[in-house]
């Protein structure tokens, strides 16, 4: 009897300490312990490499209103599924459709050779004869900007700038202006075509390609990419002082926007499960490589995250949900679809996270929250202690999905994903499985699914963010 008493007196004891909240922290002891077994299993755990082999290899490139597009969605609700995800849906979503069709590049003289290149994305075609002009040398747009009236028309303008890399994309948010709008502003000047280099790390002869926006009010000119060591040799032509002559031939074409999906799967809550922590990664790809890295690492880190999650034996306080957003490269259409959502809908999210910069490794934890829940995301990330992560600013600007909803005030959490060699790959040829590194997808999904677990079991509450940041790319 004795003996009886004395356990259920330690079973008491032991479970109201287990619930109780540590008063050092906003959070209970059995939370942290779950997220070190979260950790824990995420870190000796496949699935998010099987998922980027999956969908690299069963589905591929997957552009807006492509094929693969169409494919990625199916493939997308079927994996949510049987990752044990539930309320998997998708939400129709209208896309551009962009052709890329073949591109050639030539240096017609002083010194003869043709440059692989590769179309910027939304770029319209030469004629079939293409277009020879001489060209003219730039920086970046303020170097544009900076010259004389007339300079550049009838001319072909190369944009010589190359990017820095860095750990945190920084390099290619300072480059990448010369892709989105360099071309729209050679136009503006007269110019008939452009030609950049790369906005890329990477010294293989592969161009990268990506979005290009051109200005309403002026003539749509073609637009090409070449990879760093074309524009090097291209660069020492200029140096020798003759002019250079340039040949530009593109079938970049568009067709008339077709369906596509945001596809949606959930691990529902409990007590707070009107309050949504929103897990965002964008399932489209660009089409030379098969977007291993962008975004098929980001899909998967978000999908087993939420898996793992799901397979805890205590279920969540708020509701996780995934979104694969439908074309975030070429204009973010699901992102838009998504916002346009009744406004008591949207109140609803109240944490976000995005995984759109490789497979990693985390580094960093940054956050972009309202100063009075910084104390909690201070206790993130003591609680990620082994992740040995860097604890970053309150400036966190998340990614282009999510967006939106932080200009909406959505407080986000970002496990910042290692992004040194990220643009050595990003956009071009080289995206594939081999550029995936399986250790650092496995630390990347451990440290999302921990800081995910502690967001949805925060507890306070995850107050509006006042103050709004653009996104980086
Ligand atoms: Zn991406």
């Amino acid at each position: 009897m004795r003996t009886f008493k004395s356990l259920l007196i330690t079973l008491l004891v032991s479970f109201t300490s287990a619930n109780a909240a540590d008063p050092s922290t906003s959070f209970t002891r059995a939370d942290l312990s779950a997220a070190n077994s979260l950790r824990e299993r995420a870190l000796s755990d496949a699935t998010s490499w099987q998922l980027v082999e999956s969908l690299t290899t069963e589905v591929g490139a997957r552009p807006a209103g492509s094929a693969g597009d169409r494919a990625a969605v199916a493939w997308a609700e079927r994996e949510m599924r049987r990752l044990g995800l539930a309320n998997v849906r998708t939400q129709e979503v209208m896309v551009p459709q962009w052709i890329r069709g073949e591109a050639e590049l030539s240096v017609i003289s002083p010194a003869p050779q043709s440059m692989p290149t590769i179309a910027l994305g939304g770029s319209i075609g030469t004629t079939s004869e293409g277009l020879e002009a001489e060209a003219v040398m730039v920086k970046d747009i303020a170097a544009l900007t900076a010259l004389p009236e007339g300079a550049v028309k009838g001319r072909i303008v190369y944009f010589s700038n190359r990017m820095e890399r860095t750990r945190d994309g920084t390099g290619y948010g300072r480059a990448v202006p010369v892709r989105s709008q360099g071309p729209g502003e050679a136009a503006a000047k007269g110019a008939i075509g452009v030609v950049i280099r790369s906005i890329s790390t990477s010294n293989q002869r592969l161009p990268h390609t990506g979005t290009t926006r051109y200005k309403p009010e002026a003539p749509r000119i073609p637009a090409l990419a070449i990879s760093n060591p074309d524009a090097d040799a291209l660069e020492r032509l200029f140096a020798g002082g003759k002019p250079v002559r340039l040949r530009m031939k593109s079938t970049s074409r568009e067709l008339p926007d077709v369906r596509s999906a945001n596809v949606i799967g959930e691990v529902p809550g409990t007590d707070k499960a009107a309050e949504i922590v929103i897990l965002g990664a964008h399932l489209d790809s660009w089409d030379p490589g098969v977007g291993a890295i962008d975004n098929a690492s980001g899909v998967a880190i978000m999908m087993n995250a939420a898996r793992l999650i799901g397979q805890l034996p205590v279920k969540p306080r708020r509701t996780i949900r995934v979104v694969l957003f439908a074309n975030e490269e070429f204009g973010t259409s699901g992102s838009k679809a998504y916002v346009a959502q009744p406004q008591d809908q949207l109140d609803r999210h109240v944490l976000g996270f995005e995984a759109d910069f490789g497979a990693g490794p985390v580094w960093r934890l940054t956050s972009r929250v309202n100063p009075e829940q910084l104390p909690a995301v201070d206790q993130i990330h003591r609680a990620m202690k082994p992740f040995k992560l860097a604890r970053g600013d309150n400036e966190a600007r998340g990614g282009a999905d999510l967006d939106g909803l932080a200009k909406l005030g959505m407080p986000l959490l970002s496990p910042d994903l290692d992004g040194t060699d990220y643009f050595d790959v990003h956009h071009s040829a080289n995206d594939t499985l081999l550029m995936v590194d399986a250790r650092a997808l496995q630390q990347s999904t451990a440290a999302f699914a921990v800081s995910v677990w502690l967001g949805a079991q925060y507890g306070g509450d995850w107050e509006r963010v006042a103050t709004v940041k653009p996104p980086r790319r």
